[in-house]
């Protein structure tokens, strides 16, 4: 394919993309596909060059009609991954410059436009000035929320050991703070980390909620040190996978701050709200953290994958991960004037991740992406009172931002039931959670092409999908 030839077949591509985008309101959210029926279909490998009219014609064939549409306006499942068109732009410049960011050197404009950006938000979502370059600190994009933890983790382990974990490894002393609503992406990285399940333990949560207590945590800090084990790391989340529950950063950053255990927040959801002035109050205490992380790819329009981490000690992950065989040696790094990203996570390798980023940002403007948010937030609220309101709903958990959870008075069973109708109605996507033991479904409003009409519709398929109709 030379450029000319991409230039031609490029049009047909982003033709389609924009078909695609348009027409995904009239598809059902979930296809209702059996296992191995896109197995089934795929044709074999070609021998020779095809022609790409023809790949297209398959994905109409055979990827489309299986695909999950997370980009539709009725996906108000797990949390949503809007992948704004700014976003999908951004990652064809991306991979049009082809260009792999592992050290500065790789690729200067990689590294500091990633660098720059991370500050730029940082200010934005109005993080302590530690967590940027100029502070000593510093953000990074990762995969995901499940890397970030996990490194945060690793880092973590390094520097609790007095920088002998990069040698020794663990000792089976260490311990790890979570609650029973922190996402298993934590319990994953204790695992990777060779930790074993013993390592994790599970706060409660304060009196009447689903927040994690800090003064119990305090109380299991202190007798965990007192019988020999070593506090590693707490992960407070802000926004919970759940039902968008908060823990206290604040206080859990006091109870942990004597024990010198490192605070990762994990707000991979939420976190992005703190560009709006009046959520901000959501990252009270993140400036006593250790480590922050909030998911672009969630809420923040941009495509998969962009998880953004920021850390107050930009030496904290090169010191835990750094290994430097004799071909990734070069004067730049040896000048200490650089940042090589391969430090800063577990991968050697890595894309351009920042452009699809900064395609967003720039297309959006912050007070786009403000709008967006708000307008999210707004829809849920609407949705709220109407649970409320509505005889036969109850409201399961306080609404948490743009994530209303709700069940049927009538019990478990026909609660499910209606997730299903509605989920097999094609209309709309949505997801469960159990809270205090009640099966409860979840509305989470994030999607791009979300509006007021699309909430309006789904609100009608649940009054009238259940079992005792309105
Ligand atoms: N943390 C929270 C609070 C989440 O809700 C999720 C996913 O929903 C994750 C972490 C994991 O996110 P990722 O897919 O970026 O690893």
């Amino acid at each position: 394919l030379d450029p000319e030839e991409f230039r031609r077949l490029g049009y047909a591509v982003v033709d389609w993309v924009a078909a695609y985008r348009a027409g995904l309101g009239g598809q059902p959210v979930r296809p209702p596909v059996e296992p191995g029926s896109v197995r089934d279909r795929m044709p074999a490998l070609p021998e020779s060059p095809q022609p790409l009219p023809a790949l297209l014609g398959e994905l109409d064939r055979t990827v489309v009609p299986a695909v999950t549409h997370w980009q539709h306006p009725g996906f108000f499942g797990y949390f949503p991954a809007n992948a704004s068109l700014h976003s999908v732009l951004g990652d064809l410049l991306s991979g049009g410059l082809g260009v792999q960011g592992m050290l500065w050197s790789t690729s200067p404009a990689a590294t500091e436009v990633e660098q720059s950006l991370l500050d730029g938000l940082a200010g934005a979502l109005g993080l302590d000035p530690a967590f940027t370059w100029a502070g000593g600190g510093g953000g990074t994009i990762a995969d995901s929320a499940s890397s970030a933890a996990l490194v945060a983790l690793l880092a973590a382990l390094h520097r609790g050991s007095g920088g002998a974990w990069r040698e020794t490894g663990v000792d089976g002393t260490e311990r790890v703070y979570v609650t029973a609503e922190t996402h298993s992406s934590l319990a994953k990285a204790v695992r990777v980390a060779g930790l074993g399940a013993r390592a994790l333990r599970i706060v409660p949560p304060a009196p009447g909620t689903l927040a994690m207590s800090a003064d119990a945590l305090a109380d299991m800090l202190a007798a965990d040190v007192a019988a020999g084990l070593r506090p590693v790391l707490v992960c407070p989340t802000v926004g919970t996978t759940g039902t968008g529950a908060v823990d206290p950063v604040r206080a859990v950053a006091v109870a942990a701050a004597p024990h010198g255990v490192w605070v990762h927040v994990d707000a991979a959801w939420a976190g992005v709200a703190g560009l709006c002035p009046e959520h901000r109050g959501l990252l009270d205490g993140v400036e006593f953290a250790d480590s922050f992380c909030t998911d672009a790819h969630k809420w923040l329009m941009t495509a998969f994958d962009a998880s953004l981490l920021w850390v107050r000690d930009a030496a904290a992950l090169p010191a835990a991960l750094s290994i430097t065989p004799e071909y990734l040696r070069d004067s730049a790094t040896d000048s200490g004037a650089v940042v090589d990203y391969r430090d800063w996570q577990v991968p050697l390798g890595r894309r351009f991740r920042a452009l699809k980023l900064w395609a967003v940002v720039h297309g959006f403007g912050l007070e786009g992406l403000r709008a967006h948010l708000r307008a999210h937030v707004a829809l849920a609220a609407e949705l709220e009172s109407r649970v409320v309101a509505e005889p036969g709903f109850v409201l399961a958990a306080p609404r948490s931002l743009s994530l209303v959870c709700l069940r049927l008075a009538a019990g478990d069973g026909p609660t499910r039931a209606l997730l299903e109708r509605v989920n097999a109605s094609g209309t709309a996507l949505l997801t469960h959670t159990v809270v205090d033991g009640r099966y409860v479904i979840r509305v989470a409003i994030g999607s791009v092409a979300t509006q007021r009409e699309h909430v309006d519709a789904l609100w009608d398929a649940l009054r009238t999908g259940r079992p005792d109709g309105p």
